[in-house]
């Protein structure tokens, strides 16, 4: 084992030297792309036109927004979606990891649909909604848990839950790390180099719009920079938030160790260690990414894959900490919270949610990452390849990425290159140039051919 190698549960894989691509030939491409993007996406270009009227962007979450203009879309089926240009395009960002059962899943709908028979929203405890956490405390591992509506609601309250318990305002949160929308939290989730210090001791970057409070940054993968936080700074520390592998900079895993240490740390400095497995959760494996990888947090947060496309998230962990919700330390409050379409949700994605189905999915996902691992190769990219669960990145450097900095340095240019090859060429992943694809219940040996096939002509393309 050297001091870099990554966790035995992800996968990451690197080609030897590559050849570089001249940048002036990069953007004479993404030049080409424009333009063709221009033509086949030219009634979507219409319809953001029109949105901009009423809706800021277009859109109603600035993550849905990317330039030249978001694609709009009129359906959805299995692991395909249809745009108002009639296309027919693979999905690959499947709602960010949300639709991790595919699209329309019938089990899902048939469910809902039940359900709507019962009621949807009784704002009053229901055997239904009692039966779901505790479906879900059996998954996860934990003793309590509550829900939300969105992963932000869910990270929001895991900290004040956090704060709660040990009388303490501050957070320390991993560079780079997103974790929502809320004040905290939104501390150097991608913030400018020039202005954030040394990498091993960054200085916290506070958007102008966020109340931030008390925030330590620390480095991905770097305890020994979390211990001089800590050491500083325990007093005043309720709680370290983090996701196990990051999936919001491509995906980023751990080194081996890394995350035993940071629970050592956490308890050595009374610490509350919670997980963010917003993105993790059951695209990590059946039980999530805490259990698989074996290092088990005090507070953790669910939200996407447990919801099969409703909007739906949670927190929870131990009962020693949960406990602050019930003596009334922490108020958790919300109309929605626990409203039944979510409950149902729960329900069918555990019985549908096998350990043989993910392990299948994860199957074709391996098979994705070493194929187009062997196009790297072949074509000589500049490139390297992770995984974890049923997602999957190719992430534009030769050499590994193992925190913000190494992400930062990555080539942006061929990742944008490669986003707009993918739209033009019938591929929706998530915007963003950074994120990650999701093989779902959906996806099957043709997604896969297509997508490959798709990332061989990119390399022909690439290197024309
Ligand atoms: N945490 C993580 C790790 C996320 O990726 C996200 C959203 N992408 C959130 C929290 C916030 O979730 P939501 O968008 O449901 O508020």
């Amino acid at each position: 084992m050297t001091a870099n190698s990554n966790h035995k549960q992800t996968f990451r894989a690197t080609y030897g030297p590559s050849k570089s691509i001249d940048k002036e030939s990069i953007k004479k491409k993404i030049a080409e792309q424009l333009e063709l993007y221009d033509k086949v996406n030219a009634k979507s270009g219409i319809e953001n036109k029109n949105a901009l009227q009423t809706i800021p962007l277009g859109v109603h979450s600035s993550f849905q927004s990317f330039d030249p203009w978001p694609i709009s879309m009129t359906s959805a089926k299995g692991a395909w979606v249809t745009n108002v240009d009639g296309r027919k395009m693979l999905d690959l960002s499947m709602g960010f990891g949300a639709m991790l059962v595919g699209h329309l899943n019938p089990d899902v709908t048939a469910e809902l649909k039940d359900t709507l028979e019962v009621g949807t929203l009784f704002t009053s405890p229901s055997p239904i909604s009692k039966d779901a956490a505790e479906i879900l405390c059996k998954r996860f591992g934990i003793d309590q848990i509550r829900f939300t509506n969105s992963g932000t609601e869910a990270t929001l309250y895991a900290i004040r839950t956090a704060a709660a318990c040990t009388g303490k305002d501050g957070i320390v949160k991993i560079e780079g790390g997103y974790h929502g929308s809320s004040g905290q939290v939104m501390v150097s989730t991608k913030p400018p180099l020039d202005q954030i210090g040394p990498a091993d001791d960054p200085i916290p970057y506070v958007p102008s719009t966020a109340i931030a409070g008390e925030v330590y940054v620390a480095p991905y993968n770097n305890a020994e920079s979390l211990e001089r936080i800590f050491k500083k700074h325990a007093t005043t520390i309720s709680c370290l938030i983090m996701e196990p592998v990051m999936e919001n900079i491509g995906i980023v895993v751990p080194d081996e160790n890394y995350l035993e240490r940071v629970r050592q740390l956490c308890d050595e400095y009374g610490i509350l260690l919670i997980f963010d497995e917003v993105k993790t959760g059951l695209t990590a494996g059946p039980q999530g990414a805490a259990q698989r990888l074996g290092v088990i947090p005090d507070l953790i947060c669910l939200a996407k894959s447990i919801g099969g496309g409703v909007p739906l998230a949670a927190f929870g962990g131990k009962s020693e900490y949960m406990t602050s919700v019930s003596d009334g330390r922490m108020s958790h409050l919300g109309t929605f919270n626990g409203h039944l379409l979510g409950m149902a949700a729960v329900k069918v994605i555990d019985r549908i949610a096998t350990p043989e189905k993910l392990a299948e999915c994860e199957e074709f996902n391996l098979q994705a990452l070493k194929r187009i691992g062997e196009i790297i190769g072949e074509f000589e990219l500049p490139a390297h390849s992770v995984g974890f669960g049923v997602k999957g990145c190719t992430t534009w450097s030769e050499t590994p990425v193992r925190n913000y900095r190494d992400y930062k340095a990555t080539d942006f240019d061929i990742a944008e290159l490669s986003f707009l090859w993918s739209i033009n060429h019938d591929i929706m992943t998530p915007p963003g140039l950074d994120e990650q694809w999701l093989i779902s219940f959906a996806h099957g040996q043709p997604e896969i051919d297509y997508q490959v096939e798709d990332f061989r002509n990119f390399a022909r393309y690439l290197r024309s």
